[in-house]
């Protein structure tokens, strides 16, 4: 089947009828059409749109010769990798990069693992099992949602969760002919239970347990799968009043497995210290994860200049020289991010599959940059924008009787009242709305933790040339 349109991925979608809970409530109908999922389903159906009519965004699939999507390539090529950073890109555009989980985002790592699929390879060809996801994704155009993380219960060093009758993290509690049962939570599938499948996959800390050492992923509609959502922060579905919120709410949502089965097709590891200590390192999984990411970040910072430089061209702010600093600064940051994205493809090299790598330094380095940059571009929206993030009446004010008051006190330097306050609800929706204030945790930990990060770039980065060249000025007689 080649590449979907977005019609028949709301249909899907749809038909799913996954068990989604939120405010206290199962959603019952259709959820395409449900105040806080309708918004980002019509949003991502426009991405399926879009990749039909753009030619570098489908490729020729080796198994049918249908056009399937570019976030499922296997890249051979420096210009293979470009291509899926263009079609990265060309969809992160649609939403200014607030779309994190566009549907490339998980694509890039199931074909990441299912090119792989021979470091899961056993007796019970768990290997296949992963290659024929990848295919069945890749020429079916599946989305995935995914959990890696454990409930945030007790994170002190020497805790584990040990309790076998009532798990709080999912766990396997028994095997049988058909599979695994599993029971407990997992955090934090943001859009949960609105994408095809969930992708489940072992983070570290609980493998001194062999019930922890699981992957595999599952309909979003098998019995006993629960999504428990938080409050949503669409807030109305009016374009004007939320203009991210309303169309690019990705919703998270708590993962709750009540003795799920998992058929063992399904199941690409099960029990193996030996592949659970190597399968993201052989997968190359987080590379091809990174420059997805790193890509939409780029559109987003991209996105965020252009508005602080719009409200400076609207309330004429420009000749203060703090200002252009404040301005500078996302051009620094915006340039710093886009340097790291092509020289990840620069330093590119083959592994032994023939996949072309993007270099993971620049990516490591990126990832890193990120969290702290991102809440500060928020804030130089705060410092500009000031009060004119909160002077920002709504739609239904300007169809009122009050609407001439509206138009006369809020008229701008260059533009006329609407003009500004819908830019001003742009800059609050990044900024200070609960929309944004997501984006910013976002940001900060859809990746994992910063500091963590950070210590993993120190341990695996290699500095024997920088001691080398320190060494050798050392020696200065
Ligand atoms: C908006 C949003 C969307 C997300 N979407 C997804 C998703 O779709 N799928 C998914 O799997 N995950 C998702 N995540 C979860 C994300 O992966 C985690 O937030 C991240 O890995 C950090 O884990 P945690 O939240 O459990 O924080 P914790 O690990 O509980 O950290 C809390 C604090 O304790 C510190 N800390 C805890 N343990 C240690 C340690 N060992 N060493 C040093 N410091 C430590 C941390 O530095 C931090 O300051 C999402 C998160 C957010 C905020």
């Amino acid at each position: 089947m080649p590449a979907i349109n977005g019609s028949a991925f709301l249909e899907r979608i749809r038909q799913l009828q996954a068990e989604i809970w939120i405010d206290g409530q199962k959603i019952k109908g259709n959820i395409c059409d449900h105040y806080a999922f309708k918004g980002v389903l019509k949003s991502k159906a426009a991405l399926f749109d879009l990749q039909l009519t753009k030619d570098f965004m489908t490729y020729k699939s080796p198994l049918t010769g249908d056009r399937v999507g570019t976030s499922y390539l296997q890249p051979r090529t420096k210009e293979d990798l470009e291509k899926r950073r263009l079609t990265t890109q060309e969809w992160a555009k649609t939403s200014g990069g607030m779309m994190g989980r566009s549907p490339d985002y998980m694509n890039a790592g199931v074909m990441a693992l299912g090119s792989a699929w021979e470091c899961f390879e056993n007796k019970e060809h768990f290997g296949q099992n992963i290659k024929k996801l990848y295919e069945h994704a890749r020429e079916n155009d599946i989305t995935f949602a995914h959990t890696f993380v454990n409930p945030q219960v007790n994170r002190s060093i020497g805790y584990f969760d040990d309790d076998e009758a009532e798990p709080i993290s999912a766990r396997i509690v028994e095997t049988n002919s058909s599979g695994l049962i599993i029971k407990g939570a997992r955090l934090l599938a943001t859009q949960g239970g609105i994408t095809d499948e969930l992708l489940v996959l072992p983070i570290g800390g609980n493998f001194i347990e062999e019930s922890f050492i699981y992957a595999f992923s599952i309909p979003s509609n098998t019995p006993n799968l629960k999504f428990i959502c938080r409050e949503p922060f669409s807030c109305s579905n009016s374009v004007f009043d939320h203009p991210l919120g309303s169309r690019f709410e990705e919703m998270d949502t708590i993962v709750v497995f009540d003795n799920v089965l998992v058929p063992w097709d399904r199941v690409f590891l099960y029990n193996d210290y030996n592949i659970v200590n190597k399968m993201y390192e052989e997968s190359k999984f987080y590379p091809f994860l990174l420059h997805q990411a790193v890509a939409r970040q780029v559109i987003k910072t991209e996105f965020l200049l252009g508005v602080a430089q719009l409200i400076v061209n609207t309330i004429d702010i420009s000749g203060y020289q703090h200002v252009k600093e404040k301005v500078s600064e996302i051009i620094i940051g915006f340039e710093t991010m886009k340097a790291l994205l092509l020289v990840s493809e620069i330093e590119a090299k083959e592994d032994k599959r023939g996949i072309m790598l993007p270099g993971l330094n620049p990516l490591y380095t990126a990832i890193s940059t990120f969290p702290k940059l991102y809440p500060r571009i928020v804030e130089i929206l705060h410092l500009l924008g000031a009060s004119g993030l909160i002077s920002i009446p709504t739609e239904k004010d300007f169809n009122s009787d009050i609407k001439g008051d509206l138009h006369h006190y809020l008229q701008a330097a260059s533009g006329d009242a609407q003009m500004r306050t819908k830019l001003f609800r742009l800059a609050w929706d990044i900024s200070t709305s609960s929309f944004g204030g997501r984006q910013t945790l976002y940001e900060r930990f859809f990746f994992g933790d910063p500091v963590r990060l950070n210590t993993s770039l120190y341990n695996s980065y290699s500095r024997e040339n920088a001691i080398k060249l320190a060494k050798s000025l050392l020696d200065t007689e």
